[in-house]
């Protein structure tokens, strides 16, 4: 009897001579990647677009004890919850199918591996596609906002900006760069740098703050005049973080530079302002959103004059509710999806653009 196509991309799970193998179908041209995780031990496998009816729920065997699916579509995943820490896996893929065999390791090597780095993962994307650059906020020497609860702010930045790497990257519609990728403390004009000279076609930072009786996410775009009082002392606070966000403007005639200026931070403007409104529009109905959503505000973070920029606030730390939602991993993958379908919304209209152009 031919099985069933629904069952056919449900992945196998055996034990031998003391290693687990889990064996997946693997759909024609599907972009995996595999990372890990701590606390509970997990391996992520990004499989977006693959087909996939089978059960939500695997029963593991060996070192595997549950796999779970999460997601679906452009962010389908797989889980493996791991009965204890494992070495660095070996993944195979051909033929359809992609393999991953695991083998016991020590506590502290698994740690090390359990970032969220890269493990394993389909050919890369070639250079080419648009790089976005995800900045997660603070971080080392500066926490950030710090909520009633003890919340630090740095950690919950890097968190979402590691998730949503996660899911542009499994996307494979373009290259993502983090300015940061561990606790550790980046000035301001440093991550605009990073923006700039790698030609980033957006850039996109990541807060959670406070600020008296606010609640929910919010998203913000550079002005010199802030929109509101609230915007006006946010920014006021985010830019304490440093003072050297100086910008370098090519070397031309000042005459002549503050008109090139003036027309790219113009067109640089209309970027920003549409990446804004793509991420308002995919967060709505996801999370909470503080009202007048859309608001403006003097960030250095997003001074670059020629890399389209927004500041997501995910929410207020000083707000209970919204630093217990933080906090949750299933709240930040919801932010994480959103935004990455609002990203992938900016570079679609952006490729559309060209292609008039050309
Ligand atoms: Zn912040």
């Amino acid at each position: 009897m031919l099985p069933a196509p629904a069952e056919a991309a449900a992945p196998r799970i055996t034990v031998a001579r003391g290693r687990t193998r889990l064996v997946l179908p693997l759909g024609r041209g599907i972009a995996w990647r595999l990372t890990a995780l701590g606390d509970p031990p997990r391996l992520v496998l990004d499989l977006p677009g693959q087909a996939w009816s089978g059960p939500a729920r695997l029963r593991g065997a060996g070192l595997i004890a549950e796999a779970r699916r999460q997601g679906s579509g452009a962010s389908l995943q797989l889980v493996l919850l791991l009965a204890g820490p494992v070495a660095a896996p070996r993944v195979t893929a051909r033929a359809g199918q992609l393999t991953i065999e695991l083998a016991a390791g020590p506590v502290a090597g698994f740690a090390r591996m359990a970032d969220g780095r890269l493990l394993a993962a389909a050919p890369p994307p070639p250079a080419a596609l648009p790089l976005v650059v995800l900045d997660a906020g603070h971080g080392g020497r500066d926490p950030g906002t710090i909520g009633a609860r003890g919340t630090l702010e740095k950690r919950i930045t890097l968190a979402a900006a590691l998730e949503l790497k996660r899911r542009l990257e499994a996307g494979g519609r373009c290259r993502v760069a983090l300015t940061r990728g561990r606790d550790v403390f980046i000035p301001l004009g440093d991550r605009i740098d990073l923006a700039r000279r790698r030609q980033a076609a957006l850039f996109l930072s990541l807060h959670a703050d406070s600020a008296p009786g606010a609640r929910g996410a919010s998203v913000y775009t550079l002005s010199e005049t802030a929109s509101d009082a609230m915007s006006a002392a946010l920014a006021r606070r985010e830019n304490l973080a440093d003072r050297a966000g100086g910008l370098r403007l090519p070397s031309v005639p000042p005459e002549v530079g503050r008109i090139l200026l003036s027309l790219i931070r113009q067109e640089t403007r209309v970027g920003s302002d549409r990446l804004a409104r793509l991420a308002v529009a995919s967060l709505q109905g996801e999370v909470p959103l503080l009202p007048n959503t859309h608001r403006r505000a003097g960030f250095v973070v997003l001074k670059a004059p020629d890399v389209p920029a927004a500041l997501v606030e995910m929410g207020f730390l000083s707000n209970p509710q919204d630093e217990a939602a933080l906090n949750r991993p299933a709240h930040r993958a919801r932010i994480a999806t959103a935004l990455a379908e609002a990203v992938h919304g900016f570079l679609g209209a952006q490729a559309g653009a060209v292609a008039r152009m050309g």
